[in-house]
């Protein structure tokens, strides 16, 4: 279940480029301020543009709208060019800024782009640095430049693996391996958004397992810990890789189906039961779940959609369990599944 692939995913990332950013935009600027009233117009208008630049991907990273491939395609060539035009004119003061440009790359860019821009990066700026200084500070150019590139790379890498981790944790269920409640809300006001959105029909499927504490009391706890873990895999394989399979309490769990209305997802519904009615999951022993479905249809934000759910899986136990309840069941051939019960609760 991998959930971040790059740090530039997080929030988190996106904050600290934004910082960054606004700092280098902002001490950039006297310096092309200099330039431009007192040296050289090259440079204060290469050094403007590049402060501008930085504003202008603060912003949009503040709009919520800025991609790492904007910079990529602009400011990659840009400061390459002018970075290399700065140490020709300037001479060694013109490579301090080699080692910021970098920094800037491995916080603005994805890795795979932070590196194909050092690269472009390296192929035209050390050439001009081995043929503008003397052989010995080139050499002590070369070495502290790719010292920094290479930290930089590392100390990325380290950080993006132990975000990805401990995101993974936060949001996984530790006996199950499903995701817990804390993903939840963000989850279903995402499914809201995108139904409203693109009219993508997504169905809540919750399902309690009957007379849970009787195994408990009289197996322990311990098989009780099994049953949930193998009903958990087999939720898992169940469903769809689209589908989120959440256990949302002691043995509750729910299923946010993705692009399946109510109608279909209850005919799902009714396979499940009937599946792991016929699983055997402790020996002699039958295991029966009892199951609400509830579509979108008029739920205006999570907690009703839930409710609703929650409300079908009350019928369901209240008409006996081991059955499946929806709200729109009036619409299937009920004959052919003997679990469903119609239920008049409006969604
Ligand atoms: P019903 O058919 O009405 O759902 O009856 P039930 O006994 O399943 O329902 P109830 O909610 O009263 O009991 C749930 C039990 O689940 C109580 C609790 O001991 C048990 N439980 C909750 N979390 C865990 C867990 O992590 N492991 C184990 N083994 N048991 C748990
Ligand atoms: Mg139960
Ligand atoms: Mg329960």
């Amino acid at each position: 279940m991998k959930i971040i692939t790059s740090l530039h995913e997080t929030d988190f990332h996106l904050k600290s480029t934004f910082w960054l950013c606004i700092t280098a935009g902002t001490l950039v600027l006297p310096f092309a301020y200099y330039h431009l009233v007192y040296q050289d117009l090259g440079i204060g208008i290469g050094g403007l543009i590049t402060s501008l630049s930085l504003f202008l991907v603060a912003g949009l990273i503040y709009r919520k709208s800025y991609k790492t491939i904007y910079t990529f395609i602009w400011l990659t060539p840009f400061t390459t060019v002018f970075v290399a035009y700065l140490t020709n004119k300037i001479g060694i003061s013109g490579t301090y800024w080699c080692y910021s440009t970098v920094l800037l790359y491995y916080f603005m860019m994805s890795e795979r782009q932070a590196w194909l821009s050092n690269l472009l990066f390296i192929l035209v700026n050390f050439p001009v640095v081995w043929q503008l200084l003397e052989t010995t500070e080139a050499i002590r150019f070369t070495v502290t430049f790719l010292l920094v590139c290479i930290y930089s790379a590392i100390f990325l890498r380290v950080i993006t693996k132990q975000y990805s981790e401990l995101t993974h944790q936060a949001i996984t269920d530790k006996l199950t391996g499903l995701y817990n409640r804390t993903l939840l809300q963000d989850s279903l006001t995402h499914a809201i958004r995108k139904t409203k959105r693109t009219q993508t029909a997504f169905t809540l499927i919750v399902m309690d397992i009957d007379h849970f504490k009787k195994i408990n009391d009289e197996l322990g706890h311990d098989m009780g810990d099994q049953v949930l873990v193998q009903l958990g895999a087999f939720l898992k394989g169940f469903f769809r890789e689209s589908d989120k399979v959440f256990r949302i309490g002691g043995e509750e769990f729910l299923i946010l189906a993705y692009n399946t209305v109510e109608t279909d997802c209850v005919h799902q519904a009714e396979e499940l039961r009937r599946s792991i009615e016929s699983l055997s999951l402790i020996p002699d022993r039958q295991i029966t779940v009892s199951i609400g479905v509830a579509g979108l249809d008029s739920a205006e934000d999570w907690k009703q959609w839930m409710k609703a759910c929650d409300m079908q899986l009350y019928e369901a136990k209240k008409g006996g369990r081991n059955r499946v309840v929806a709200s729109s069941i009036d619409q299937l051939n009920k004959k052919s599944f003997p679990g469903l019960k119609v239920s008049s609760t409006p969604v």
